[in-house]
């Protein structure tokens, strides 16, 4: 285990996801992935668990609060 990673960037996400950071990004940008960006045009920030949602094709926690 490579230790208990909470936040991922887009290269980090990549990796955990096995998807290429590109990837990772344009899912961000359509809204497929969850993530936050504090700077408009800066690094994205995603969370463990939106990122594992993602890898399995469902909605993380904070999307489906979202719907509501
Ligand atoms: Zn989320």
């Amino acid at each position: 285990m490579e230790g208990e990673r909470i936040w991922f960037n887009t290269s980090q996400a990549g990796d955990h996801a096995g998807r290429h950071p590109v990837t990772v990004r344009r899912a961000l940008e359509a809204g497929e992935l969850h993530g936050g960006q504090p700077k408009t045009g800066g690094r994205w920030r995603i969370h463990r668990d939106c990122l594992d949602a993602w890898v399995l094709g469902t909605s993380c926690p904070h999307a489906a609060l979202k719907s509501a």
